[in-house]
C-alpha cells in the first residue's frame, strides 16, 4: 500500500504523515473490536462506509460552527485530519439507557433517560478506559476546567443536532462516543472535535422496529453488521445505489468471499 510514514496503528485506523506539516492521514480499516479488543473480526466494507459517514457527519457539524480536525475525504478510505494532541477522555453521551450504562445501574437497555447524560472514560486500554469523574480529570490534569466546559458545551450541541438528523431518517440515537484534541495557535490552545462519528461509535436503533444498526450487531453477534452500516449510509444519502462507489464495496466483498 502506501509509503507514507505510519505514525500510529488504532482498532479501526491507522495514521499516516500528512503532506504538510500539522497533518495526518486517517485511514480506515475494516477491522472490528469489542469488549477492550478480546472479541476480534473484520466487517467488510466497513472502513470504507466509515470514512464516507464521519465525513458527511463533521461536514455538516462544521455548518453549524463545531471546530473539527476535518480536511477533507481523500479517497474511500483515506481521510486529512489536522494533527491534534488527543484529550485523553472519551466523552460518552446518552439519550437512552444502553451497553455499560444498563449493566453498572441495572437499568433495563431502551430506557429512555429524562435527560442527555455525559460520561467521561479515561483512554488506557491497558486499565479497559474506566469511567472517571471530572474532578477525576480536574486532579490529574488530563483536561482544564475551561477545556471541560468547551468540550461539554459542544458534546451536548453535537447531540441535539445529530438526534435531531438521524430522527428525521428513522433512527434513534441512543448513545455514543465523542473524542477531542487540543489545536496550539501560538501561546494558547482550542479545543476541536477529533477522531470519528460512525456505527463503530454509535448505538442507533430503528425508530419503528428497534432493530440495531451498529456495532452492537458485531458484539452481540446478531450477524449483518456490514449490511446495517451500509443502511445507515443508505439512509443518509451517501453511495446511492448504481454509485461506482457501491460497485467497488461490493466488488470488494465478492473478492474476499462474502
Ligand atoms: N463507545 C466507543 N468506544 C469505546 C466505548 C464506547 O465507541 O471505547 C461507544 C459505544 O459504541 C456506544 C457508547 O460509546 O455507542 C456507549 O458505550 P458503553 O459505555 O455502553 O460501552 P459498551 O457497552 O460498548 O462496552
Amino acid at each position: 500500500m502506501s509509503r507514507r510514514r505510519q505514525i500510529y496503528e488504532g482498532k479501526a485506523k491507522i495514521l499516516y504523515e500528512g503532506p504538510e506539516p500539522g497533518t495526518i492521514i486517517q485511514y480506515f480499516k475494516d477491522d472490528a473490536t469489542a469488549f477492550n479488543a478480546e472479541k476480534k473480526g473484520t466487517i467488510n466494507g466497513k472502513g470504507v462506509i466509515n470514512n464516507r459517514i464521519s465525513e458527511h457527519i463533521f461536514t455538516l457539524l462544521t455548518h453549524i460552527g463545531i471546530p473539527s480536525h476535518f480536511i477533507r475525504r481523500l479517497n474511500m478510505r483515506e481521510q486529512l485530519v489536522k494533527q491534534v494532541e488527543i484529550v485523553p477522555i472519551e466523552v460518552i453521551v446518552r439519550n437512552v439507557a444502553a451497553g455499560s450504562l444498563s449493566k453498572r445501574l441495572g437499568i433495563e437497555e431502551g430506557t429512555a433517560l429524562p435527560h442527555t447524560l455525559l460520561e467521561y472514560c479515561y483512554k488506557d486500554d491497558a486499565l479497559g478506559d474506566p469511567l472517571v469523574a471530572e474532578e477525576h480529570i480536574a486532579c490529574f490534569g488530563w483536561a482544564s476546567q475551561e477545556e471541560m466546559q468547551d468540550i461539554s458545551a459542544m458534546a451536548i450541541r453535537i447531540n441535539d443536532f445529530l438526534a435531531g438528523m438521524f430522527a428525521g431518517i428513522g433512527i434513534k440515537l441512543i448513545d455514543f462516543k465523542l473524542e477531542f484534541g487540543r489545536v496550539f495557535e501560538g501561546d494558547f490552545s482550542r479545543i476541536i472535535l477529533a477522531d470519528e462519528i460512525s456505527p463503530d461509535g454509535c448505538r442507533l436503533w430503528d425508530i419503528e422496529t428497534n432493530e440495531k444498526l451498529d456495532k452492537d450487531r458485531f458484539r452481540r453477534d446478531l450477524g449483518g453488521e456490514a449490511e446495517a452500516y451500509q443502511e445507515v449510509a443508505r439512509r443518509l444519502g451517501l453511495f446511492p445505489e448504481g454509485s461506482s462507489e457501491v460497485a467497488d464495496l461490493n466488488s470488494e466483498r465478492k473478492k474476499r468471499g462474502k
